[in-house]
């Protein structure tokens, strides 16, 4: 076996049906009692069931999270929370509102509990990023880490089917990505392979029947596990990619992730060969194949292949190319302008991956 380091990560995870009613008992223990609640205005009904379970020890709910955590939010949220002397951030949501948890609890040190409602994995992560007049840019910092993160199924089960699926394959992104990472590890190549498998088996359950409760928890345990490999390793092309393209023409995140993982697999695949076998052997129906399998899986989810069809303009696949060579990064296979063009133009095309 070679050589490696793994740093594991510092972060306490309560799971299970229900897990949420724990938070009063989770506070208690941290001798917190004065918990600013955070969410989206769409989430304010489950954020203010947690406020009620919390009774006096919550001092205010805030419920203007919004996509890629814009500061003017954050400076918001800082003042509510300074007036009402908040001593602890609970977000109860998905990656928007765990963002703005994070933005908060980094400036003023205050510990951070999050109720992951998407597959997002954003909870697992010591990453930041944050838009200040259009420009998006990304931190690292162990600091970042919420402490304590709560996963309970049962506010997971309104995840609409569509962003279920998407929110999932955004999930296995990470794990894939982990699985060919410049500092992965046997360890985190685990939790790579069983969190896609978890994932690769439920979504398809879940797309049929968004009650179900056992696939669900599988999802999201899966979920719990890619997060984990996304928050452990450095991100390659896939990640960059969607990155630019997203965050450039405002496409909406997990869609973005879904429509170019064939695409950016594809480019990399020639130079990861150990690393498609393990993607393979996680995804059903793949026949030793990462890429059939992973189409297959995507077939079964019905999800948009096409970036057009979310308003990205033919023009702006050049674009993209450029801006995603802007940024030098670890690539298993190098990035060239032209190939990444070819590759956004068949994503934004909705033609098969090659
Ligand atoms: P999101 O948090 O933007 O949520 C999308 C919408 O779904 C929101 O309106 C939200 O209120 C709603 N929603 C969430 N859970 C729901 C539920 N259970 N039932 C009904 N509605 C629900 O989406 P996301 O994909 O979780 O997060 C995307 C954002 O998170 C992006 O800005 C992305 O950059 C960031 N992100 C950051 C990291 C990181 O490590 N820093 C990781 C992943 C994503």
């Amino acid at each position: 076996m070679e050589s490696f380091v793994y740093t594991a990560s510092p972060s306490r995870v309560i799971f299970g049906p229900g897990a949420s009613s724990k938070l009063p008992e989770e506070l208690c223990r941290q001798t917190l009692r004065a918990a600013l609640i955070l969410s989206t205005k769409h989430q304010t009904g489950e954020a203010n069931r947690i406020r009620d379970l919390l009774a006096s020890n919550a001092v205010g709910l805030f419920s203007e999270a919004a996509m890629h955590t814009p500061t003017e939010v954050t400076e918001k949220a800082l003042a509510v929370a300074q007036s009402l002397k908040a001593d602890s951030i609970v977000s109860i949501g998905g990656g928007s509102t765990i963002g703005l948890g994070k933005a908060i609890s980094i400036r003023t040190g205050l510990p951070h509990i999050c109720i992951p409602t998407t597959y997002a994995g954003s909870e697992m992560t010591p990453i930041l990023g944050e838009t200040a007049d259009g420009l998006k840019t990304t931190r690292r910092d162990p600091k970042i880490l919420p402490g304590t993160v709560i996963y309970d199924v049962n506010l997971t089960m309104t995840l609409p089917q569509g962003l279920s699926a998407t929110s999932g394959i955004n999930a296995i992104a990470h794990a894939v990505e982990a699985l060919y990472a410049p500092d992965s590890n046997p360890i985190i190549k685990l939790l790579a392979k069983e969190g896609i498998r978890a994932l690769a088996e439920s979504l398809p359950i879940i797309v049929k029947d968004a009650n179900d409760k056992d696939a669900r928890s599988k999802a999201l345990y899966g979920a719990w596990l890619c997060g984990v490999c996304l928050g452990s390793t450095a991100m390659s092309l896939h990640h960059k990619l969607c990155h630019a393209v997203g965050g450039s023409f405002d496409l909406p995140h997990s869609e973005t992730h879904t429509i170019l993982l064939p695409h950016t697999i594809a480019y990399n695949s020639s130079a990861v060969p150990g690393a498609m076998k393990d993607l393979a052997s996680a995804l059903p129906d793949s026949n030793s194949n990462a890429i059939i399998g992973l189409n297959s899986l995507l077939d079964k989810l019905g999800v948009e292949k096409a970036l057009k069809k979310y308003g990205m303009k033919e023009d702006d696949v050049d674009k993209a190319a450029i801006i995603a060579m802007k940024n030098r990064y670890d690539n298993p296979r190098e990035v060239e302008l032209e190939k990444v063009q070819e590759l956004i133009r068949r994503a934004w095309a909705g033609e098969p991956a090659r």
